[in-house]
């Protein structure tokens, strides 16, 4: 009876909250809606929007759910087939299927990708995001997934097949171009033992107090990090080795040290006006202010990641 209340107690938990995100997406969708028709409406009637209108403005609903909506899943199968694996249908909207404990279950994806799947193809896929933070979007790409699933492989992969951090920030620099639009600084920090070490302080790595920024300026601060100036490719891949060689476990590339270290480095581009699309970066000034977009990406086990996370608990492993 107790279990039974416990359980009644939670569905009834379950279906309020239910409740509450339907009418919550609703009334996103409304603000979506109307925000189509009156762009609509205004297009018909001959009108161009003003520049700063086309596009859903940002705060309203409809950027709200745009935004929702470009959370995508990818899934990479790695080489080698595991024994759960019963069957796969790779691209688009592909599918996989798994067998655990004698239950099969189907999963849909934005995309799967066949152990086949080169890295170019991968990033092919994530180019289009990674670049939209030239246009003032906040991106994040990050990959998921038990030890040894592929996930330091699919974001650094080995330097003869590179993976999707280096070549975002290839990608990244050539669509900058050479125009001097952007500036790009560099900060690089190691949290190593629940300690903040700035990796790129001209002296020995200090150790660094983090604290929580003024809205609307990215959150969290850490006073003191040394930020450098990034004119080119080149010198940024000198940076991050030199980063690379300050963290703890640059010695060692043991799991049990370096899953106790993680590095976070910050690229932060600032462009003077903003760049219509790809393809058109640094070519006519405007005179709004400068504006500072992001592109962060993650490191650990001595790989540039952008964002990497093993799960707590995975079904084969119990
Ligand atoms: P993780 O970082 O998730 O623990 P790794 O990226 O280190 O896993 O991958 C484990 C091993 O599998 C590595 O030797 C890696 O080179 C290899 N591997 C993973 N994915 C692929 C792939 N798509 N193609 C070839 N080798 C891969
Ligand atoms: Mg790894």
């Amino acid at each position: 009876m107790a279990s039974l209340r416990q359980g009644c107690g939670d569905l009834r938990g379950l279906v309020s909250t239910f409740t509450q995100s339907c009418q919550c997406s609703l009334s996103e969708a409304r603000g979506q809606v109307s925000w189509a028709l009156g762009a609509l409406s205004a297009g018909r009637g001959g009108t161009q929007l003003p520049e700063e209108q086309r596009g859903p403005p940002t705060g309203c609903p409809g950027r709200l759910l745009e935004l929702k909506g470009n959370i995508r899943v990818l899934c990479r199968l790695r080489p080698g087939t595991p024994s759960s694996l019963v069957s796969s249908e790779p691209g688009p909207s592909g599918t996989v299927t798994t067998c655990y404990r004698g239950r099969q279950r189907r999963f849909r994806l934005d995309w799967v990708f066949s152990p086949e799947a080169s890295q170019e193809e991968v990033f092919r896929e994530l180019e289009p995001a990674v670049l939209s933070c030239l246009r003032g979007y906040s991106v994040c790409i990050f990959t998921y997934g038990q030890t040894g699933t592929g996930k330091t492989y699919s974001m650094e992969g080995p330097p003869e097949d590179p993976g999707i951090a280096p070549r975002a920030l290839q990608s990244l620099f050539q669509e900058m171009g050479t125009g001097g639009q952007h500036r790009v600084t560099l900060s690089m920090v190691e949290i190593y033992n629940e300690a903040v070490r700035d990796l790129l302080a001209p002296g020995p790595p200090e150790r660094l107090a983090v604290r929580q920024g003024p809205a609307g300026q990215g959150g969290i601060q850490v006073a003191g990090l040394t930020y450098w100036d990034v004119p080119n490719l080149e010198t940024l891949h000198q940076m991050l080795s030199l980063g690379r060689s300050n963290r703890a476990t640059a010695a060692t590339t043991k799991n049990r040290h370096s899953s106790r270290s993680h590095a976070l480095v910050t690229l932060t581009l600032r462009a003077a006006s903003p760049p219509r699309g790809p393809g058109t970066a640094g070519t006519e000034a405007r005179t709004r202010a400068p504006r500072v977009v992001r592109a962060r990406s993650t490191r650990n086990q001595g790989s540039l990641h952008v964002g990497l996370a093993r799960p707590r608990r995975h079904p084969a492993s119990g």
